[in-house]
């Protein structure tokens, strides 16, 4: 597997001030697509050893989700590839529901005023085509009004998704 640099988040660092100004070259992550768990050790495994379920994905030690986050992994066509077990309980799915379903079936940009200059769809297909940037938007969940959720979007894996972790 290839190491890759991503180049510093120039735009993100323009609109969100309080990011550190000078960062290392990013270091590539494992986690599960289904808890957020990473690896304790280096694995071939391509399962999750911790819940068993998810598959290992890989992206920056910037843009992975917490442990249990919430996050969606969205391929180049916008079609779901995986949903995390929290982001099924926040978005009322279940992954197998989701799989290869248009992301605005699940998630949809947050107002206009509050989704802030970041596209959610153009996000997802920069971030798919393994740009390194990480951009930060705002979503609602497709089936519910008055909820606003931030988003945090970047590239993952290989061949390359893009990762959306909700805050
Ligand atoms: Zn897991």
């Amino acid at each position: 597997m290839t190491q890759r640099v991503t180049r510093s988040g120039r735009g993100v660092l323009a609109l969100v001030p309080t990011e550190p100004l000078h960062r290392a070259p990013a270091e590539r992550v494992q986690f599960c697509g289904h808890c957020g768990r990473q690896p304790e050790d280096a694995t071939d495994s391509r399962v999750c050893r911790s819940c068993g379920l998810g598959l290992l994905l890989e992206t920056t030690t910037e843009a992975v989700p917490a442990e249990g986050g919430a996050f969606l992994v969205i391929d180049s066509t916008m079609a779901v590839c995986g949903v995390s077990a929290a982001a099924e309980e926040l978005l009322a799915t279940r992954e197998t529901e989701a799989v290869n379903h248009h992301l605005t079936e699940l998630l949809v940009p947050a107002d206009a005023e509050a989704q802030g200059p970041t596209n959610l769809a153009v996000a997802v297909t920069w971030a798919a085509r393994g740009d390194g940037e990480i951009r930060r938007t705002f979503v609602r969940p497709a089936k519910t009004f008055g909820v606003r959720l931030k988003a945090r979007i970047a590239s993952c894996n290989s061949p390359d998704a893009a990762l959306i972790v909700l805050d």
